[in-house]
């Protein structure tokens, strides 16, 4: 699953090799073909944002707006490499200069103009990016106050239009290192310890931004007893979507 850290580093790689240049793009899988990718071809890519877990690349009058969910990546390979999937399972292909980036899945894909970023719903609804350069940490202390308070901690940590960028695996890590319960509703979590797990989320994905595959992670999917305090480590399934969350009965008590 990409999660905010994964698309940090990813909008670097791709920014690195394809902007400023002028783009040849194309579209293997129909996929990409029925979103319109090819109305891209020949425009210079400008720039690149990212927002939580959402990728959008500024091709002037055009974006182009991908989402990678739990199947979905970018891979970037240097011109005429092997690529490590199937050329006829990529969605989109960029092709700059000195290098190819290219989306195979992930559950969006598509064309929007420039002027409607700023009111598309499924952008617009989003909260701050928890990596965000000028992250207002209150202002999203105020968007968890303001959803309902009987929700739990962990699930609301993954509402991306509350902060978005958190996933199921910041999520665990978060609370961990805040030593907060995720089963605590909001209505039991006091303003300063939601700012302590907020912190403690951006800390840990700016970590695995700069760490990448070397960041280890300290409980989820940890076997055995806490590294911590040697207490039980439980996991369980948590909110609608059933999401597992790890936790330690004792350092989160
Ligand atoms: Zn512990």
């Amino acid at each position: 699953m990409a999660e905010g850290d994964t698309i940090l580093r990813a909008k670097h790689r791709l920014a690195d090799a394809l902007v400023g240049q002028s783009i040849v793009v194309s579209a293997p899988n129909p996929r990409g073909r029925a979103a319109g990718i090819e109305r891209l071809d020949g425009l210079t890519l400008e720039g690149i944002d990212a927002r939580g877990k959402h990728l959008l690349f500024d091709f002037g009058d055009l974006v182009l707006h991908s989402h990678l969910g739990m199947s979905g990546g970018w891979h970037v390979y240097p011109p005429r490499a092997r690529w490590r999937r199937p050329r006829s399972a990529a969605w989109a292909v960029l092709a700059g200069e000195r290098a190819e980036a290219v989306q195979f899945g992930g559950p969006t894909l598509r064309v929007l103009s420039a002027g409607r970023v700023a009111i598309d719903p499924q952008l617009a609804r989003l909260g701050p990016d928890i990596l965000a350069d000028d992250l207002d940490l209150d202002a999203v202390v105020a968007k968890f106050r303001a959803t309902d308070q009987s929700r739990t901690l962990g699930d609301a940590l993954l509402d991306q239009h509350l902060t978005a960028g958190i996933g199921n695996i910041f999520k665990s890590e978060a609370c961990f290192a805040a030593g907060i319960d995720p089963w605590h509703r909001l209505s039991e979590v006091s303003d300063d310890d939601l700012r302590a797990v907020l912190d403690a989320a951006r800390e840990q994905m700016l970590a695995a931004v700069k760490f990448g595959d070397r960041h280890r992670f300290r409980i989820y999917k940890h076997r055995g007893p806490c590294a911590r305090c040697r207490g039980t480590v439980h996991h369980r399934g948590q909110g609608d979507a059933n999401r597992t969350t790890w936790w330690c009965e004792r350092c989160q008590a």
